[in-house]
């Protein structure tokens, strides 16, 4: 089972562009982008940590696991669509359920990466407009329905959303309304309100700071119209997800409830690191996989592992003014990848 899941998982680094303000304040880089599946973590120091090195590779090669994809700063939307999320629609189609998140410290670029700009859009919206184009080339055949359902402030204070199992969606979040889009546009709408609307406080940090899950599900329901006696009715969910920022909550100066808050991201981003490793390690194939440990390993919990589709997409800033965030969101980039 393991050895079959890790072809199933998938992680790729994104690296996003240097910003003015980094360029101004001529901050050096500490990411180099060797070629497509290789990465130089702080290149200066003389004992560097390499992603995607010879070594690892055979570390990890054994168990099937396929070279860690690299998209420089010039990676365009398109490009990351194409080489992460695409290929997962073929496991969608196939019934599979799947789950696409991206990784990073606040201003690391996963907004950017999963909801992107009106002109240009990211990773949902174009996998949006993929499967309705699929589902339209199928339709003689089949029959689709697409639901799809937008959970915010999973972790949140206010509202909290229970997470139940269903017999027969799988897990679900209790109190959530559905909606059936027409098409990929109506789901762009409806994604970019639901990320104004998103709870946002603002820290020391960053103002922008994303406190919460954004959780993004589809189900896609597909019947053969062929065989009428036999109808083969399936249903399937695509989970993605903009994760809350995984900076600690310590350096941004929180207190109170927003403390609280970031402890809860942190224990939720822990356990899914913790499941991720757990899922796919060989010792482990039939022990405890600790889904339980937060509301959002619950909620993944029949879209990780299995025969489910799993990328995990981690964002990182190119510069020295982000080079612990970066050094962190590698080091849980390489121990997912190294499953
Ligand atoms: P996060 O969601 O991880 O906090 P954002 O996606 O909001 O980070 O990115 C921070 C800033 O950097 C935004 O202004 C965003 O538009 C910009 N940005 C991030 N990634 C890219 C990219 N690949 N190309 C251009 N701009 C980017
Ligand atoms: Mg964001």
């Amino acid at each position: 089972m393991a050895s079959e899941l890790c072809n199933h998982v998938r992680v790729v680094v994104r690296v996003r562009p240097t910003t003015e303000r980094e360029k101004t304040e001529n901050c050096r880089s500490v990411v180099q982008v060797v070629d497509n599946h290789m990465l130089i973590f702080d290149p200066r120091r003389r004992t560097h940590q390499v992603l995607g090195h010879k070594e690892s590779e055979t570390k990890i090669s054994p168990r099937g696991q396929t070279k860690t994809l690299i998209f420089g700063e010039e990676s365009t939307q398109d490009d990351l669509f194409k080489g992460t999320t695409k290929a997962v629609l073929d496991g969608l189609l196939n019934g599979f359920n799947c789950t696409v998140f991206a990784y990073g410290a606040t201003g690391a670029g996963k907004t950017h990466t999963m909801l992107g700009a009106q002109n240009d859009p990211g990773v949902m919206y174009r996998t949006m407009t993929e499967l309705f184009k699929r589902m339209e080339d199928a339709k003689e055949e089949k029959e689709f329905t697409v639901y799809n359902e937008q959970i915010r402030d999973l972790l949140a204070n206010i509202g909290p959303l229970a997470v139940r199992e269903d017999s027969s969606k799988g897990v679900v979040v209790q109190g959530l309304t559905l909606h059936k889009p027409k098409s990929a546009v109506h789901i762009l709408e409806a994604l970019d309100s639901g990320n104004r609307n998103r709870t946002q406080h603002p820290t020391d940090m960053n103002a922008n700071s994303s406190r919460s899950h954004a959780v993004f599900q589809i189900y896609l329901r597909q019947q053969d119209k062929t065989a009428s006696l036999n109808p083969n009715a399936c249903v399937a969910k695509l989970s993605l997800i903009d994760l809350a920022g995984s900076e600690r909550a310590s350096a941004t100066n929180a207190k109170g409830a927003r403390l609280r808050e970031g402890a809860n991201i942190n224990k939720s981003l822990l356990a899914l690191g913790n499941v991720i490793n757990a899922l796919a390690d060989p010792k482990n194939k039939k022990t405890h996989i600790p889904y339980r440990d937060s509301k959002l390993t619950r909620l993944l919990k029949d879209s990780l592992g299995g025969n489910c589709r799993t990328v995990m997409i981690a964002n990182v800033g190119p510069s020295s003014k982000s080079y612990d965030d970066t050094h962190n969101t590698l080091k849980y980039a390489n121990r997912a990848k190294e499953i």
